[in-house]
């Protein structure tokens, strides 16, 4: 069990990282205490920001000797409240430790600290001509390290894997402030446990992420995007198995939008219908590849071959750098425009890609079941199979009487993945807001599992208690 800090310990705490590092301010504390949906508000006696991976360590060998419970956090991005104090834990922000190591041309990677942001990550991939492929609507503001803790997943998870497949190596700190220096640059090593993979997507309940090695890629030389208009989603389903089959792995993006959710963004956040007539479905494709004037071809000769079977129904193929960012605007500001038309009820699920169109017929059917007139906004990573099954209450509905049926709505939802052998939570991971509910749906042996490794790892239990777990 842990104890809420006596005044003499948070004194202790303040001093590893000086006065003006540790924040007891109420109004200070209030952008660490929020989160992007409102749905989580924290309390916490401190907000520390330790400047490098030796405070980190005093602090967390601090707290396990003082039973002090922590919440590790990043950019502060995070969907299921993972980063959030809910009151005798103190908040341990990262965003200090945001140096670019080492970026080693010779052996494609980039050693980087936890605090860095993934669009900062990004630009210096890019300044030393490579590609950091990781890319999702948050990157201005999450971290590498949450993107670790979390592992993140994106836009471009279809060509180059989620976070976890984009990581060498590891420094984190342990819950009893001992520092594991796993920053190795091996493409291969089989020399025991793969510990990296412990701390990847462990929510801050394992160790802290203080810095990470990270591969790099080629920057492709041609990227061509296209925004097709369809009819179905078993349309999306054709073109994406003929994209995937024709281009191979220079298909690097696959979206899924639905003409609701393409109205929304017009109608709230800017931007206009890239096509004259609305279709009920739309998808949003890139192909990227390493010589000039070949992505353009090949995805032109794929929206003409759909054109002509009828499963495209009209697409537009952007010519300017320019053009192809207002086309991505309207799919990295499909979240945030659902603000804008009440309350939504959020899934992040994952189905075979094959079972996409099933899945969202069955759990569109069985909201319209539960509430006559709820609007559903699929959208998302089609290619992974990863919708963003959100739900946005009927026009003029009373919003906290809608959002109090998420429960029972998302029960109905997350059953139909369940029989379709999916997942209730594909990239977000699990935090406050699923802990309960993975608890009921995953075998007793792998819950067993996973209680063991965060006794033995973090056995006090200070490491971000009540996630997860
Ligand atoms: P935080 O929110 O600060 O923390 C998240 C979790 O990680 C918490 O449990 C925290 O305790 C832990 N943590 C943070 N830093 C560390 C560390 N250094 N060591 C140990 N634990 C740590 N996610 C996707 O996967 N794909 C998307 O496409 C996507 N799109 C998004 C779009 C928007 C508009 C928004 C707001 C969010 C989106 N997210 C997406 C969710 C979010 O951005 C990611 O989960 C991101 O990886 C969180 O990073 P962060 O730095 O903000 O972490």
């Amino acid at each position: 069990m842990t104890e809420r800090p006596t005044p003499e310990t948070l004194d202790r705490f303040a001093r590893i990282v000086g006065e003006k590092n540790a924040i007891r301010d109420e109004a200070e504390m209030g952008p660490y205490l929020t989160e992007w949906r409102e749905r989580y508000r924290g309390r916490t006696p401190m907000v520390l920001k330790p400047g490098s991976t030796e405070e980190v360590a005093a602090i967390l060998k601090l707290a396990s000797e003082t039973r002090t419970a922590v919440v590790p956090q990043g950019g502060n991005t995070g969907l299921v409240g993972g980063q959030i104090p809910f009151g005798e834990e103190i908040v341990l922000a990262l965003s200090r430790l945001n140096r670019i190591c080492e970026v080693d041309l010779g052996g494609n990677t980039m050693t980087v600290e936890a605090g860095v942001t993934l669009s900062s990550a990004q630009a210096a991939a890019e300044s030393a001509g490579r590609l950091f492929p990781l890319s999702l609507a948050s990157e201005g503001s999450c971290q590498i390290g949450g993107n670790l803790a979390t592992n993140a997943g994106g836009v471009q998870v279809l060509a180059y894997g989620n976070a976890r497949d984009l990581t060498l190596g590891l420094e984190v700190v342990l819950a009893s402030g001992e520092v594991w220096n796993g920053l190795k640059a091996l493409r291969k090593d089989n020399t025991g446990y793969d510990l990296k993979n412990l701390f990847i997507g462990s929510e801050g309940t394992l160790g802290v992420i203080t810095a990470a090695t990270l591969k790099l890629f080629p920057q492709p030389k041609e990227v061509a995007t296209a925004f097709a208009g369809l009819a179905t989603l078993e349309d999306a389903a054709r073109l994406f198995n003929l994209a995937r089959e024709a281009a191979g792995p220079a298909l690097t993006l696959f979206e899924l939008m639905p003409r609701i959710g393409v109205e929304m963004v017009v109608n709230h956040m800017g931007g206009r219908d890239p096509l004259s007539e609305p279709h009920p479905w739309y998808a949003l494709i890139d192909l990227s590849a390493h010589q000039e004037g070949i992505a353009t071809d090949m995805l032109a000769q794929i929206i003409g071959r759909g054109v002509g079977e009828g499963f495209v129904a009209d697409a537009a193929m952007p010519t300017s750098l320019a053009q192809a960012q207002t086309l991505r605007h309207l799919r990295e500001a499909m979240s945030e425009a659902q603000k804008f038309e009440g309350g939504s009820i959020k899934h992040d699920v994952s189905v075979p890609v094959a079972a996409v169109p099933a899945f969202i017929a069955a759990a569109s059917a069985a909201v319209e079941r539960l509430i006559p007139g709820a609007r559903t906004v699929p959208f998302g990573h089609f290619g992974d199979g990863n919708i963003h099954f959100n739900v946005t209450q009927p026009a003029g509905a009373d919003k906290a009487a809608f959002l109090a049926r998420w429960e029972e709505v998302s029960e109905a939802v997350h059953d139909i993945v369940a029989e379709m052998g999916g997942s209730i939570s594909a990239e977000h991971g699990v935090g406050r807001m699923k802990r309960e509910e993975i608890a009921r749906r995953k075998s007793p042996v792998e819950m067993t599992l996973m209680r063991q490794i965060k006794a033995a790892l973090d056995p006090r239990g200070i490491l971000n208690p009540g996630k997860l777990l």
